[in-house]
């Protein structure tokens, strides 16, 4: 029996196709991540949503703000109470402005937040001494629910800022494949090649879009910002996070041969067409050339046939259907753009000029 999938419509970062709707455990795992990708990979701001840009610039006041309030000791005392509550709306506003800008404000009304000191800690799989964050489902008066737990603190010591921001979007990335992506047969026997293996979960395509939403945090705000040195440790230059693939590989290892036979093979299906990848030594991103111009040249046809319109409508000029259709989007590359369509695109998406 196949499941059938469903797709995404059209994406533009403006009108009503910046309007994704996800539905829950039903989306192919690489069709999520190529549709997230799409929406922010490489594009400057003329290519990105209002919401995008706003949610990405109150992010970078919030955390330049922010940054000297962590760090330190928090005190044992009445005050400890009213400190952790503060720092739990500061993590919850850093979730809505990453789930704005990466995830088409899709997690929040899934993801329920819970972070303290030493909050987490066992590693259920045991393969580090400690975890920091932990994602998981859960079940709540019949309603399920994806848990984000996080430790911002240990030993009565505040962490940094920058290493809650990694550890927060880490476990985001595991949520937007929890909460979205299909766990049918068909699916599940490719985890390998997806999400990863159940408990763990830092399957090839987790790696991929880890790695590309920080190399795009990275580039937030300046170099006095400090996102630009986000996980520097773990993620050196543009390599993907060594502990989470180290897990995957673990998990792997420990993987019950009999379980193993049922999974399609590591690697097997992944073809030269697969529009994002990890490189032949599998620590880095192989994103394949024109995938984000592509996207992007689809999105101008989009706005000029539909600026056109309502010019149309304006002058109520009459078109009728078949005259629409010359004009329909085509898939392929063949579009170009006109110095007429120039000038509408600058004016109207040209909107942030001024960062
Ligand atoms: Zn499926
Ligand atoms: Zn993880």
């Amino acid at each position: 029996m196949t499941t059938r999938h469903p797709a995404f419509r059209q994406y533009a970062p403006f009108g009503p196709h910046q309007n994704v709707n996800m539905g829950k455990n039903v989306h192919k795992a690489r069709d999520l991540l190529n549709h997230t990708v799409i929406a922010f990979h490489t594009r400057s701001d003329r290519d990105l949503s209002e919401v995008q840009i706003e949610a990405r610039d109150k992010f970078v006041v919030m955390f330049k703000k922010q940054k000297q309030a962590y760090g330190g000791q928090v005190k044992l005392d009445a005050s400890m109470k009213k400190v952790m509550d503060q720092r739990l709306n500061d993590v919850k506003a850093f979730f809505t402005f990453l789930d704005e800008f990466f995830f088409f404000g899709q997690l929040g009304s899934h993801v329920e937040l819970n972070v303290g000191i030493d909050c987490v800690g066992k590693d259920p799989m045991g393969f580090d001494d400690r975890i920091e964050g932990e994602t998981y489902p859960a079940k709540k008066r019949d309603e399920e629910s994806t848990i984000i737990k996080l430790n911002i603190g240990s030993k009565g010591k505040l962490c940094t800022l920058d290493v809650i921001i990694g550890q927060l979007m880490h476990e985001m990335v595991h949520a937007y494949f929890q909460v979205f992506a299909c766990d049918c047969a068909q699916c599940n026997k490719n985890v390998l090649n997806t999400v990863g293996i159940k408990n763990d979960a830092h399957g090839p395509l987790f790696l991929i879009l880890h790695r590309l939403i920080l190399t795009e945090m990275r580039t937030w705000g300046g170099r006095s910002s400090g996102l630009n040195s986000l996980l520097a440790k773990d993620c050196p230059r543009d390599f993907i996070s060594k502990s989470a693939k180290s897990r995957a590989t673990k998990a792997m290892q420990s993987l019950d041969p009999h379980k193993k036979a049922e999974l399609y093979g590591y690697g097997q299906y992944v073809t030269s067409r697969t529009l994002l990848g990890l490189n032949a030594d599998g620590d880095r991103v192989r994103v394949k050339d024109g995938l984000v111009e592509a996207q992007i040249k689809l999105e101008d046809a989009l706005w000029i046939r539909e600026e056109r319109g309502r010019r149309f409508d304006d002058t109520e000029y009459y078109q009728s259907d078949s005259e629409w259709e010359e004009e329909s989007i085509t898939t392929d590359n063949s579009f170009e753009t006109n110095h007429e369509n120039e000038d509408l695109m600058e004016r109207v998406r040209g909107k942030a000029k001024s960062v």
